[in-house]
């Protein structure tokens, strides 16, 4: 017996109208950045791994256990794209895109790989639509981008959206809230879920993300970032804030937001769609102000974000797009004039007109039921007494001749 073989567990295959809605949204999201200046940027599936283990940081569920990690032919240790922000600054420092002017804006839709437990709108390989502003740390690009998401996200009619924002404050702000809340954790560790008591010195962020009640409690009355940041830290913040408030965007501030990324900086926002189960957040992102020089590359304030295309086509309620129409079906009563057929087909095709042609076989019966089933305008049928064009429309049927067929299609489309 030969074995069938299934896709890998957590990935599936697009197909039909799941590809046309796919191609649907890629537009979208096209039409919408490149409005705002936004050029199309497409990187390696695979990079350096420390390129992810460095920046994504070392504590992240990201790192420590999703990464599809291999080592190639030459033995260097390769990871398929957990994310696409790291590769993007990659590139902009490799290629020198500092000395455009700032924010060099680049927007991405590409495929991703963490090994994830699988579930409805979680899976191990994923697309994801982002941009990222780079070079500017005006509050105003904060608000740009955020503006750009929620514009992607109502075009896509995604249902139920909801907008948190906060700010992590700069590194130094976040290292001393992170002694004060390692302090709090340690005084109430009696309380607290196992896995966060391990995490107290590697990650204690990630205590506001606990799901026991127990933890939640304790979470409930910890210190808050918000409340450590310094003064331009808040001034940065009630910018972006001022400049949401001037659109007509809704957005509720959330002090626990925590990324599941460490090169965040100052702004980050999640949008979620009560739409979706569990799985909720449909895309997010912030501010990154140190990761570029972390890789190497000048010092370079940018934001961006990444969303999750099969998320938002989850909680979409949009009818997914219709095929185009079939002008012209060619079909034949006998075998002999399948090459005059072809060559019609072509030529029609070639003139910019969308046409099928017989290509399996059928009796003309069968062939005349295919042409209705895709729905063609004509069919042009080759046979003893030459070519007859009928209308599938009004049902009329005349002798043409083959170079007539084009004039007869066009006709019909400029009534
Ligand atoms: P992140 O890069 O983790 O901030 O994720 C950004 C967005 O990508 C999320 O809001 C989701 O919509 C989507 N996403 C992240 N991980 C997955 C996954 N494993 N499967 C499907 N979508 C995902």
């Amino acid at each position: 017996m030969t074995t069938r073989y299934q896709a890998p567990k957590g990935t599936f295959d697009i197909l039909g109208a799941g590809a046309a809605a796919r191609s649907e949204l890629e537009r979208t999201a096209q039409t919408i950045l490149s409005r705002a200046g936004y050029e199309r940027i497409q990187t390696p599936t695979f990079e350096a791994t420390e390129l992810f283990s460095r920046t994504v940081g070392e504590a992240t569920d990201i790192v420590q256990k999703e990464m599809y990690t291999f080592e190639d032919g030459g033995g260097r240790s390769l990871t398929l794209r957990p994310e696409g922000t790291a590769p993007v600054a990659r590139a902009y420092i490799e290629h020198g895109l500092h000395k455009q002017p700032a924010p060099v804006k680049l927007w991405y839709h590409e495929n991703f790989f963490r090994f994830e437990a699988p579930q409805a709108g979680r899976y191990r390989e994923f697309s994801q639509i982002g941009a990222e502003a780079i070079g500017s740390d005006d509050p105003a690009v904060d608000a740009e981008v955020i503006v750009l998401l929620s514009e992607l996200l109502e075009a896509m009619s995604v249902k139920d959206v909801r907008l948190r924002l906060s700010s992590l404050g700069t590194p130094s702000t976040r290292e001393r809230y992170r002694a004060q809340l390692q302090s709090y954790l340690e005084a109430n560790i009696d309380a607290l879920a196992p896995h966060v008591r391990e995490r107290i010195a590697l990650n204690p962020l990630r205590a506001f993300d606990a799901g026991d009640s127990a933890t939640q409690a304790v979470m409930s009355g910890a210190p808050r970032l918000m409340d450590s940041l310094t003064s331009d830290e808040r001034d940065h913040f009630a910018s972006v804030r001022e400049a949401l408030e001037a659109t007509d965007i809704s957005y509720e501030i959330d002090s626990t937001l925590v990324r599941g990324l460490d090169y965040y900086t100052l702004t980050v926002f999640e949008f979620t769609s009560d739409a979706l189960g569990a799985q909720s957040g449909v895309g997010g992102g912030g501010r990154y102000d140190g990761l570029i020089e972390q890789l190497g590359g000048g010092e370079t304030p940018a934001a961006g974000w990444a969303a999750g295309v099969e998320r938002i086509l989850l909680a979409s309620s949009a009818a997914a797009p219709a095929s185009g129409p079939v002008d012209l079906y060619v079909a034949y009563t006998d075998v002999q004039y399948r090459v005059a057929a072809f060559q019609l087909a072509t030529a029609v095709r070639t003139a910019g007109h969308s046409v099928r042609m017989e290509l399996a076989g059928r009796s003309l019966k069968g062939q005349l039921k295919q042409a209705g089933k895709v729905g063609s305008r004509f069919v042009a049928i080759f046979g003893d007494e030459g070519v007859s064009l009928k209308d599938m429309d009004s049902g009329d049927q005349q002798v043409v001749k083959p170079e007539m067929v084009m004039h007869w299609i066009s006709r019909s489309q400029a009534l």
